[in-house]
């Protein structure tokens, strides 16, 4: 069995955590307690979960030249992740974000998204061989549009499945859509795209139609504990995940992304892929924090029990 190639497009962080009683005000300090410094970013998270479950993952993004791009490359490099598309500019700092959580869980978070915002098409253009041969190219919404966009028009031309998830939450224009192979919401972001408020299979199954409508031909929206609505040409499906008691679900939206976009690029056929997403996604809510959470393929099968 050949090793699934994917190519992600997209942000890498530094996350900084404060852990307090409670947040802050305007002009108030606050003496904290923990702090814990970790790699972050959507399209590093979803990288990392992909290279995890054994796939053969290039990163393509955007870090400054400063100890915290140095750290997060070695932190890729550690992972078996391919850094030679990471790009190291002088002109912005590498993104960090700033968190605050409370002790109730409650947060409050500040990104800088520094070298991100200043991905490129030429960065992606950079790459073209690697999304040639790639199984699946995986994106995300924290690097410019217009990269988002070019990395999926580059990616299709060459018919190479698109992966967009479309987090944080923005409106898309049409001509991405119609490169997208498949579009992974969670249903907040479903809600932001089609203007329907999702919270059941019903209502999923609405705004998929609108989103399948502008030309989108594969809709998976994620509903938590609930699991993913799967919606083709062909059918509509819940695939359910496995009940969990949640520690901490940041992070599972980008474990069933790297989870997924493994998957399909392994030739799985859509609904097994989709149950084995939600199965990552399930493992990475029961433990803490967002990159450390990812699950190795082993993992993930004891997990399946
Ligand atoms: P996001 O993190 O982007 O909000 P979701 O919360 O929808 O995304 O989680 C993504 C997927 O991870 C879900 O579709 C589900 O398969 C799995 N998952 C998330 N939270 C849970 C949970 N509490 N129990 C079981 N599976 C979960």
């Amino acid at each position: 069995m050949s090793i699934p190639k994917i190519v992600v497009v997209g942000s890498s962080n530094t996350d900084m955590v404060i852990k307090m009683d409670r947040l802050p005000g305007p002009g108030e300090t606050i003496i904290g307690g923990d702090f814990i410094m970790a790699a972050g970013g959507k399209g590093a998270n979803q990288a990392v979960a992909a290279a995890r479950l054994g796939g053969d993952v290039t990163f393509v993004a955007r870090v400054g030249v400063d100890m915290f791009g140095e750290q997060a490359k070695e932190n890729f490099k550690n992972e078996g992740i391919n850094t030679g598309f990471i790009v190291e500019g002088k002109e912005s700092p590498s993104g960090v974000a700033l968190i605050f959580v409370d002790q109730n869980g409650e947060n409050s978070i500040a990104v800088a998204s520094g070298a991100n915002s200043k991905l490129s098409e030429k960065n992606v253009a950079a790459a073209e061989s690697k999304i040639a041969a790639a199984g699946v190219v995986l994106l995300q919404l924290e690097t410019p549009l217009d990269t988002v966009r070019y990395a999926a028009r580059l990616a299709s031309e060459k018919n190479v499945k698109v992966i967009l998830n479309p987090a944080p939450a923005r409106e898309l224009d049409d001509e991405l859509l119609w490169n997208v192979t498949l579009l992974t919401p969670n249903e907040t972001e479903a809600e932001l795209l089609t203007g329907v408020k999702v919270d059941d299979e019903q209502s999923a199954a609405q705004a998929a139609g609108v989103l399948r409508d502008k030309g989108v031909s594969t809709v998976i929206i994620t509903m938590g504990a609930k699991g993913s609505l799967l919606v083709t040409d062909a059918r509509a499906a819940l695939i359910p995940t496995k009940e969990v008691v949640a520690v901490d679900t940041t992070g599972a939206g980008d474990a069933f992304n790297g989870a997924l976009a493994y998957a399909v690029a392994n030739g799985k056929p859509l609904e097994e892929a989709v149950r084995f997403a939600n199965l990552a996604g399930a493992l990475s809510a029961i433990r803490m924090g967002a990159q450390p959470s990812m699950p190795t393929f082993e993992e993930l099968q004891q997990f399946d029990g």
